[in-house]
């Protein structure tokens, strides 16, 4: 059965200390629930801090939201995956929205990226999803199928180790999220997708991001194609956030 995994990403807030001290208030009123995980990404500088914190807490992960496919060198500002690791870091996001269209991050970039994280055994996160212009232009599934191409040639046991979140562009940070009939039939077309690549598609847990907040999460996870959910806005509340982890669909 795979695990139903919320996971806070934290964009560019909460330094060290902020993450200290949101942490201490999340775990304040944290309770662990079985097949349920909680993983936050933050920011590199925060990474250290984030995992000394959790360090006791069951059933979470720190992750980073960016890493370097290269593990050392004259890459100025970049934080490679042994980094990551060292600080503490097991998993990262790869080709979040803001990075593609943001920093112009492209599908060749995400794919080293993934290849680097799979060869220092730290999850990827891979992040998929359409603009609103190609929405409307009905171009959805052929775009997050570009996308997903950049896992072409992974081997099974490769293909085991990783995470997919679909996150719609224009429901990101926008307050407009897509309802979870949509997101499921987005989700179905990336399981029948992972599946041509091998039979270990099967169990890729596969998130929706995109404007989930305490009053929709149950709604998401009630859909049995959402495996999980990433959350940027409402995860940098720890009363929103927790209400987040603890949402129920039954
Ligand atoms: C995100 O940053 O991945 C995200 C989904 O943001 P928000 O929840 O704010 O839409």
């Amino acid at each position: 059965m795979r695990p139903l995994i919320l996971a806070a990403n934290w964009k560019m807030h909460l330094g060290p200390a902020g993450a200290a001290a949101f942490l201490r208030e999340f775990l304040a009123g944290y309770h662990p629930a079985s097949n349920r995980e909680v993983w936050f990404f933050v920011p590199s500088v925060s990474v250290a801090a984030a995992a000394a914190a959790l360090r006791d807490a069951t059933a979470v992960r720190v992750g980073v939201q960016n890493v370097y496919w290269e593990p050392k060198g004259a890459f100025t500002g970049e934080t490679s995956v042994p980094m990551a690791v060292e600080a503490g870091a097991s998993a990262a996001l790869v080709g979040h929205s803001e990075r593609r269209h943001v920093f112009g991050e492209t599908d060749a970039e995400t794919g080293l990226k993934v290849r680097a994280l799979l060869a220092a055994d730290v999850i990827p996160v891979l992040c998929v999803g359409e603009t609103l212009a190609e929405r409307e232009r009905d171009q959805t599934l052929s775009v997050v199928r570009r996308q997903l191409a950049v896992l072409d040639g992974l081997d099974r046991a490769a293909l085991a180790r990783l995470v997919i979140a679909y996150e719609p562009v224009w429901a990101i940070g926008t307050g407009r999220n897509a309802t979870p009939a949509d997101a499921a039939q987005v989700h179905a077309a990336i399981r029948t997708h992972l599946g041509t690549l091998g039979a270990a598609g099967d169990h890729v847990p596969i998130l929706y991001g995109g404007s989930v907040k305490p009053g929709n999460a149950a709604e998401l996870i009630g859909e049995s194609e959402i495996d999980g959910l990433l959350v940027g806005g409402a995860s940098l509340d720890p009363a929103s956030w927790l209400a987040i982890v603890g949402a129920r669909s039954d």
